[in-house]
């Protein structure tokens, strides 16, 4: 037990110093270019998800870390030494270039898999609970949600053989990008919509209607636009966000939800397609295929991604 207590007295200071720099490199960019400019820095639902960005800095990276080590040494057995030897000859920007690149693509199925496997959306519907979004909010997530997606998106890196300590960075690096696309932001950043995420793109996948969820992938929108889940929102922000299902409020309660079986339990969606009866449909993707085909397209950035839109639902 003394070791918990050491791991949780070093990691105070480093969760207490990461939110303080957090909140002074979003906050003015917050003040500044506001998605939601009636948002207040402190809202409805801040202390849950400030309780998820504690039990995330004090309890559950010390176990994804540890995750993370055990499959790097498994994998030490299972990828060829030659292959290794091999990525370890080219200079270190080009392995971790390698290292994202596929990261993002295994990440982007894996987001995608989340909402599609009813059983994976329970878990990641944590995430997608928050109804209002700002970079605090970044870190509602559930434990397990958490880890698998650090799985996901490192295993390429710790197969190419990279270090701990550069698989580290890669999981600081992608961490600061996760506040910014969950910041309470809007800035328009020309062609590189294409290249890099922004906030307005992943805000539009915590829409809250089931028939609007796109963009999967957090770093790198090509990915998106080659799969034809891409989808650019224009006008301001003014969509409900969240999920159909009646998530509980607190942050104890929302790491039980997944495994609450009665939650689950899905009615049949009421005829005009919203919770008026008190029903709700699971926000699988099947689902949203299903009410997507039954309504016109929303308002697209250009007709070339309308056309990738239009092609959406067969991928
Ligand atoms: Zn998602
Ligand atoms: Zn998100």
């Amino acid at each position: 037990m003394t070791w918990i207590v050491a791991w949780v007295g070093d990691a105070i200071p480093i969760a207490l110093l990461t939110l303080v720099v957090l909140a002074v490199m979003f906050g003015p960019l917050e003040r500044a270019f506001a998605a939601r400019p009636e948002q207040r820095p402190w809202r409805e639902g801040s202390a849950v998800d400030l309780a998820f960005f504690f039990g995330q800095y004090l309890v559950w990276s010390a176990l994804a870390l540890l995750a993370l080590d055990q499959v790097r040494l498994a994998l030490g057995d299972v990828v060829p030494a030659g292959w290794r030897q091999g990525a370890a000859a080219w200079p270190l920007a080009a392995q971790v270039m390698a290292a994202v690149v596929l990261g993002d693509l295994l990440v982007y199925g894996w987001h995608r898999a989340c909402h599609a496997v009813p059983v994976l959306w329970r878990f990641h519907a944590v995430h997608h609970s928050a109804e209002r979004l700002d970079w605090l909010a970044a870190h509602r997530e559930h434990p397990l949600d958490g880890v698998t997606t650090q799985l996901a998106q490192n295993l390429p890196a710790m197969a190419l053989g990279l270090s701990l300590g550069e698989v580290g960075a890669l999981v600081v690096f992608r961490g600061m990008w996760g506040a910014f696309i969950h910041s309470n932001v809007r800035l328009d950043v020309g062609w590189l919509r294409y290249l890099v995420g922004a906030p307005a793109l992943h805000h539009h996948h915590h829409a809250r209607d089931a028939a609007r969820v796109m963009n999967y992938a957090n770093l790198a929108p090509w990915i998106d636009v080659v799969f034809g889940t891409y989808e650019r929102p224009t006008g301001p922000e003014t969509y409900a966000l969240g999920v159909p299902e009646p998530a509980p409020r607190g942050y104890l309660a929302l790491l039980a939800w997944p495994f609450d079986s009665a939650s689950w339990r899905s009615p049949s969606l009421g005829a005009d397609g919203d919770q008026a009866s008190g029903a709700y449909e699971p926000a699988t993707n099947a689902a949203r295929a299903a009410r997507r085909s039954a309504l016109p397209l929303p308002p697209m950035g250009s007709r070339a991604i309308g056309q990738v839109a239009q092609r959406r639902g067969s991928l």
